[in-house]
């Protein structure tokens, strides 16, 4: 079987980190006052900006300034590389395919990799510069896929053939659909498959 992951907020803690430097920016840069609202049925990424009021320029420059310092301190979250060794040893196929927006020289996706191999994170494929996951889903012939986003997971859903698992998170748990199986931690596939 092939399974998908999705990366940040799913097999890495990244909205602590994202959090953290966006109110740091926000007092910075933009003379806010760095208290965010509480967001907690947000579907998209972009909740701390969602939660400080920024527009579309604030997000960009908040990921100019900080994006790389950002993925490359982001914990990895429980269970994540037992589990994904746990599905490796039964042979199955380990996708992960990240949004993570490709910059010059390959930045992204050296730190990406470096991440996962100091986090001991078994990997068949990586893909990053995934706008729309379902689309590579379908290319890839996905049967499970895995993310925290709710845009994502009801996309997959709704457009391909692949089982579907939302992992909890802070900024998603108020989401009810009964369409989405909602999972607090990643080793919940093993029980569930
Ligand atoms: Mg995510």
């Amino acid at each position: 079987m092939k399974y998908a992951f999705d990366l940040d907020d799913t097999l890495s803690d990244t909205a602590t980190v994202i959090n953290e430097y966006a109110v740091k920016f926000d007092k910075e840069f933009l003379n806010g006052d760095g208290k965010m609202k509480v967001i907690d049925d947000s579907v998209d990424y972009y909740y701390f900006a969602e939660a400080l009021n920024w527009n579309k320029d604030n997000i960009r420059e908040f990921f100019k300034q900080y994006y790389l310092e950002i993925i490359e301190k982001v914990k990895v979250k429980p269970l994540v590389a037992e589990t994904i060794d746990k599905l490796k040893k039964k042979n199955n196929k380990i996708y992960i395919i990240t949004a993570r927006r490709k910059r010059e020289e390959n930045e992204i996706e050296n730190i990406t990799k470096k991440w996962l191999d100091k986090n001991k994170i078994y990997y068949d494929e990586l893909y990053i510069n995934a706008k729309e996951k379902f689309r590579l889903v379908n290319e890839l012939g996905i049967d499970y896929f895995i993310d925290d986003s709710y845009k994502n997971c009801i996309e997959v859903l709704e457009k391909t053939k692949a089982q579907v698992f939302m992992i909890e998170t802070e900024f998603n748990k108020q989401i009810k659909d009964n369409k989405i199986k909602i999972i607090k931690n990643i080793n919940r596939i093993l029980k569930e498959i």
